[in-house]
């Protein structure tokens, strides 16, 4: 069995197509796992993308603790016999993972870019070394726990006609030994770069925080509307909140078209953009790495060919 959970549908989705696959090599099932309150509509949802079975904890636990949801994700394991877990890698999943690989004893491998099976074994690639390296994996044990981020598999095309079984599981978590004191939400623009279609992210080659509008207007014509960013203009000089950040130590984005203009290249922001579409690169070193990683590049001053390509686009939309 290979059971799959995150507390993020959509990233639950994407983990089943490849459950999917991985499910067929290894002659096994897949089901996804839901904790909570009773949730029959995900449910169906997560058979629809691919779920050959959804195992449905239903829980009055008030609030996420890794302790909790590792003891009912350890007794999953332990009824379904399950060689592979696959688990969103967002930071609840990640600390949910490492936890629960430590209680059992199992291999873990965390943020993986891509998950197969070679010579019978469950094998896992990840990025190391700051994006310089790919490290491939393997266990030497079961089950195998793989903590996978969103956008690294696609879903599969919804099938509403699918069937599978929705079981409903009681289960009592283990007692938590930690207390959560206060949740305080995250002040947010608004902004979810991860579902963006189309990106116009801008870099160091911004000089002022209020040029940061040429970005904005091309995002604007294009319909797009999404700014990105590399890490020196949201971590270092904070001209834009974090969550325009992409990049190995920011967001992970694949929109179908993204501009980066006056942004070097360096690998730590290509780990966040390398599964774009269609990359266009503006800048005015005719030398800069960002060329390499893209479709189309135009050498030259972002400070003009911004506002020449936002008007040349206006026009054409119109
Ligand atoms: P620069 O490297 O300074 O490049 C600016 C570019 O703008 C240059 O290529 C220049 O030719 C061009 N330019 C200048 N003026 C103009 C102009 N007028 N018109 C056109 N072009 C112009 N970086 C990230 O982005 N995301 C991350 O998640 C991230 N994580 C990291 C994690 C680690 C562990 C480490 C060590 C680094 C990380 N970095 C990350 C930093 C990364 O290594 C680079 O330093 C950073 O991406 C550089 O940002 P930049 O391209 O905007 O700036």
């Amino acid at each position: 069995m290979i059971l799959v959970y995150s507390d993020h549908k959509n990233l639950c989705i994407e983990l089943l197509s490849k459950a999917t696959v991985l499910a067929k090599e290894l002659n096994t099932k897949t089901a996804a796992v839901l904790i909570g309150k009773a949730d029959e509509k995900t449910a169906k949802e997560y058979i629809a993308y691919g779920a050959d079975s959804v195992l449905s904890v239903e829980t009055d636990l008030k609030q996420y603790k890794s302790e909790e949801y590792a003891s009912i994700l350890q007794q999953l394991i332990k009824e379904t016999n399950a060689e592979l877990l696959l688990i969103g890698s967002d930071k609840n999943g990640k600390e949910l993972a490492s936890r629960l690989a430590g209680m059992i004893n199992a291999g873990c491998i965390i943020d993986a870019t891509d998950v197969s099976i070679a010579d019978g074994n469950i094998t896992a690639q990840r990025v190391v070394y700051s994006g310089n390296a790919v490290s491939i994996e393997q266990f030497q044990s079961t089950p195998a726990i793989i903590t996978v981020p969103s956008k690294v598999f696609d879903p599969l095309p919804k099938d509403e006609k699918r069937k599978g079984d929705i079981k409903k599981i009681s289960i009592t978590p283990q007692h938590a030994a930690s207390k959560v004191v206060k949740i305080a939400e995250k002040q947010a623009g608004g902004v979810n770069i991860e579902e963006a279609e189309i990106i116009v992210s801008c870099g160091r080659g911004i000089k002022n925080k209020e040029d940061i509008q040429l970005a904005n207007n091309l995002a604007e014509v294009l319909k797009g509307r999404t700014v990105g960013c590399s890490r020196p203009i949201a971590a270092d000089l904070k001209w834009l909140p974090e969550e325009h950040w992409i990049g190995l130590s920011g967001h992970k984005v694949k929109p179908k078209l993204y501009i980066a203009a006056g942004i070097s290249g360096q690998i730590q922001h290509i780990a966040g953009m390398r599964d774009s579409g269609v990359v266009v690169a503006i800048n005015k070193d005719a030398d800069a790495l960002i060329f390499k990683s893209a479709d189309y590049g135009i050498v030259g001053d972002l400070y003009k060919v911004l506002p020449k390509l936002t008007e040349a686009i206006k026009t054409k939309m119109e």
